[in-house]
């Protein structure tokens, strides 16, 4: 997603200094491969009046409790196997007590009838008209308000919706559309399937009198714009990057991953929120300010290029291949940030992407000077902290540079292996690592403990000195708090006379260099194709 700027600001309020491991919630003994959810929503679409939802479950060790996250709505009763049975609901755990131990390799199904007001996870609000929406957003845990699940991402299952609303609203969901059904009392009931599994907080529907708009061009996978009524003659054009998005990602990474594309104008907390298939845009996308300036290639402002590219990105990752755990979430955010930079890369100009590459350094600068933690960050324990500048910015860096290192054809061949091994699945950042170093043939090891397992970044700073008798010394020191990068650096030197590119191979903080040269020196650029996510200054000695 695209968080909101509100939410940084009270990320950084609550940050703390003590620093606890956090803890998740794992699949361990038992884990969810489907679900199967009927929900009936009232006329002013303001509660759930009743909902049945079986879950489809596997048994991986011995148990006799199984343990489902369920938020404070009102439990009628819960069954396994379709024969009710006990239950306990407190805490936001609601507890199946089995009748004896269940055995490695056993399916249940677990049932739960509940109703009630959900108080997160559903959006029960009003759109921009003032009409009444239902719209789910529930990253990182908030799914379990409104749905019992094992809530976490590594968690995937397949998910079936039947949502009954009043005939005048329109239904979307995950996955296909498979049939709308009028029933008895003049309601219309919504199936909807995804197919392949998806994560927890992906998993949603969108309830409202939205205008429901077809691009005008065709698009690889069936697409439709849900906006509010008064925005229908916006959609068109404020989401046309949507098309060349698909096939941009479709081109560099593999074929769509779902049965549609939906992207719907409502209620999320973030910029955009990435449900699979089902991606919803803050209501006021289409009436924003365009601090960044407009797009040339599209005539809309710059920041919804970036934020639909994203969001599209995460269908590929994030969504299809999902962390694995919490402390993987770069591999989510990081890979949407990247992969909206390469769109505008391609589609707007080489100078937008330089732009959008310094701009995320800085976020990423500024940010550490409030926290220095890893982006593979075990610690921290709010989940809402982890949509942060190392998740985002300095993940999308770390591609950018492996990129710059392993050169195109290599870099994307590996990010295709890594997408076909764990699409629809889960991966974990070793995941990557192993698949880069597969299409490379390198030991990323190094890099990777440095960047993504350590803290910071590299603060250079570079004296060189001409020595009269055709020899530079060039002295570069690591100012940075932490361990050494022994990333190569590139530097090029000029002399009145031309030009030498020159690549230094530090391997600690301090690290001195003689070259020989014909000529002084008039100047030296520092990484000159800003491969490195790095501060540095140049001195002469
Ligand atoms: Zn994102």
């Amino acid at each position: 997603m695209i968080r909101p700027k509100s939410v940084l600001s009270v990320v950084l309020l609550l940050s703390s200094s003590a620093v606890a491991a956090r803890v998740e919630r794992l699949i361990d003994t038992w884990r969810p491969t489907h679900y199967l959810v009927n929900i009936t929503l009232d006329d002013q679409l303001s509660e759930i009046t009743s909902a049945t939802v079986s879950i489809y479950v596997t048994i991986l060790k011995p148990t006799r409790v199984i343990a489902l996250d369920f938020g404070e709505l009102t439990v009628n009763r819960v069954s396994i196997n379709r024969n009710e049975v006990p239950f306990t609901h407190q805490n936001g755990k609601l507890l199946f007590t089995l009748p004896e131990d269940a055995m490695p390799g056993t399916s249940l199904v677990l049932g739960v009838d509940y109703h009630g007001k959900p108080k997160d996870g559903l959006i029960l609000t009003a759109d921009k008209d003032g009409k009444p929406a239902a719209i789910g957003d529930n990253w990182p845990d908030r799914v379990h308000h409104w749905l019992p699940v094992l809530d976490h991402p590594s968690a995937k299952a397949t998910i079936t919706f039947n949502i009954t609303a009043p005939a005048r609203q329109e239904v979307v969901a995950n996955g296909r559309l498979d049939h709308v059904e009028t029933t008895a009392s003049g309601e219309r009931t919504w199936t909807y399937s995804e197919g392949v599994p998806i994560p927890p907080y992906c998993m949603i529907v969108g309830v409202g009198q939205f205008a429901k708009v077809e691009p005008a061009q065709r698009a690889l996978t069936p697409l439709s714009y849900y906006v509010p009524l008064s925005e229908r003659e916006l959609a068109q054009k404020g989401f046309s990057p949507a098309i060349p998005s698909l096939e941009f990602f479709t081109d560099k990474v593999a074929p769509y991953p779902y049965e549609k594309l939906a992207l719907i104008v409502g209620a999320t907390r973030f910029g955009g929120m990435e449900n699979s298939s089902a991606i919803v845009f803050t209501s006021t996308m289409f009436s924003r300010n365009s601090p960044a300036g407009m797009s040339k290639a599209f005539g809309v402002p710059f920041n919804n290029i970036t934020l639909i590219a994203h969001e599209i990105a995460h269908q590929w990752f994030g969504d299809s291949v999902t962390e694995s755990t919490w402390s993987d979430v770069w591999l989510s955010e990081g890979f949407a940030t990247y992969f909206a930079g390469l769109f505008v890369q391609r589609y707007e100009s080489e100078e937008a992407f330089q732009r959008y590459m310094r701009n995320a350094a800085a976020s990423v600068f500024e940010y550490e000077k409030k926290k220095r933690a890893p982006i593979f960050d075990r610690d921290t324990e709010s989940l809402m902290e982890l949509l942060n500048a190392n998740s985002y910015q300095k993940g999308a860096w770390v591609l950018h540079m492996l990129r710059s290192n392993l050169g195109d054809d290599v870099f994307f061949r590996g990010i295709r292996a890594y997408y076909e091994s764990h699409k629809n699945s889960v991966a974990s950042t070793e995941d990557l690592r192993a698949a880069l170093e597969k299409a490379s043939g390198k030991d990323l090891r190094t890099f990777f403990a440095r960047w993504v397992y350590d803290s910071g970044h590299p603060q250079y700073e570079l004296k060189w000195y001409w020595l009269g008798k055709k020899e530079l010394r060039v002295v570069l020191s690591q100012m940075q708090p932490g361990n050494a990068f022994v990333d190569p650096v590139h530097i090029t030197v000029m002399t009145a006379k031309g030009k030498r590119d020159v690549v230094l191979k530090p391997t600690g903080k301090l690290f001195i260099e003689r070259i020989p040269l014909r000529d002084k020196p008039v100047q030296i650029d520092f990484d000159p194709n800003n491969r490195l996510l790095d501060e540095s200054t140049v001195k002469a000695g």
